[in-house]
């Protein structure tokens, strides 16, 4: 019988405090599952070394030598961020597994989760989402700065899984079908939903990071939010161009109004003209921009190259075939 080999891939970035305790319990969720008969004997882990600055990647080695069949080092050339880091390890996984899940170095991320979502998988699911249940471990500050930023994304039209980060599991055609997404402009969670294919959920308490800081500071936060809508939606173009139209309506009140002050006689010389083009110029302006935006967010959306439908299974007379990759 077939079993499936998992790759569980790790992004890690100035992580040598949590790597060692990260590599065990990954390892010890690894043999569980073959002793369960879940997966292949020979699944294993992935570290990504991004570029760290410490003793990360002499770590990783340390533990390839120590585990040779179950932990893998992929080594950046310098650090690219936790989106790059992460595509390039399930990019680089693919070709040797049938199933991924990425999870964070830091094991804030619940690894008994992992089991479910390889149940979900063998139902048939080719990405299932880890969801955090409740934020009781993060700051005030986080909590309202995260939600405000799922709030955020909503409104500007970028669908994402709500409170999931980027604890996935991915099987090997959808990671195969996102690898043709070739934007430079990354933001994973809003991706993934793209994809397409039967999709499940996890729930889970996120933790307290097992050692280290947060590689994350509001900085980084606050970026990858406006990367993630500027990456994924032209909305904020279409309201320039809403905002223009309204202000041509309001020059016309403004119009109604400056004319009735004129014929009653209570104006300065000269007022009437110039406030009147004031409104009728400044709308013409926002409306004209909001349509060179237009062009420029369909430019924007061409130059992506995102590929434009997936096909999952062609039904023809010679029977059903599935499409992989
Ligand atoms: N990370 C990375 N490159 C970076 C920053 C972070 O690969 O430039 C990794 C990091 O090692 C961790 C994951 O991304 O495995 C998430 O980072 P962190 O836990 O610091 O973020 P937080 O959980 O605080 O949001
Ligand atoms: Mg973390």
């Amino acid at each position: 019988m077939h079993m499936d080999k998992l790759a569980i891939v790790v992004p890690c970035y100035n992580e040598e405090e949590v790597l060692k305790i990260a590599s065990e319990a990954l390892r010890g969720v690894l043999k569980d599952l073959v002793e369960k008969g879940k997966i292949a004997a020979d699944s294993f882990i992935l570290f990504v070394n991004d570029g760290s600055k410490d003793r990360t990647w002499e770590l990783i080695e340390e533990e390839h030598a120590a585990h040779p069949a179950s932990v893998y080092g992929v080594k950046l050339a310098g650090n690219v961020g936790h989106q790059f880091a992460l595509t390039a390890g399930l990019i680089t996984a693919k070709d040797m597994c049938d199933v991924t899940v990425s999870i964070d170095a830091d094991l804030q991320d619940d690894v008994d989760v992992i089991e479910e979502m390889i149940d979900k998988f063998h139902g048939g699911c080719d990405i299932v989402y880890g969801v955090r249940k409740a934020r009781k471990t993060d700051t005030f500050f986080k909590r309202v700065t995260a939600q405000g930023f799922y709030k955020l994304m909503g409104a500007m039209g970028v669908k994402t899984v709500y409170n999931h980060a980027d604890f996935r599991l991915m099987s090997q055609r959808a990671v195969e079908e996102f690898s043709k997404y070739k934007e430079t402009n990354l933001f994973l969670r809003g991706m993934m939903p793209l994809i397409g294919y039967q999709t499940d959920s996890v729930y889970y308490d996120r933790k307290e990071r097992v050692a280290g800081e947060s590689k994350y500071p509001l900085k980084k936060m606050l970026a990858l939010a406006f990367n993630g809508i500027s990456s994924f939606s032209v909305k904020p173009i279409s309201l320039i161009l809403g905002v223009g139209l309204f202000i041509l309506f309001v020059s016309a009140l403004a119009l109604v109004y400056a004319l009735i002050s004129y014929f009653t006689g209570h104006v300065v010389q000269g007022w009437t003209s110039l406030i009147l083009s004031i409104w009728f110029l400044g709308g013409l302006q926002l409306l004209a921009i909001g349509l060179v935006g237009q062009y420029i967010g369909k430019i924007y959306i061409e130059v992506k190259g995102r590929p434009r439908y997936n096909i999952e299974k062609v039904l023809t007379d010679h029977g059903v075939e599935e499409e992989r990759g």
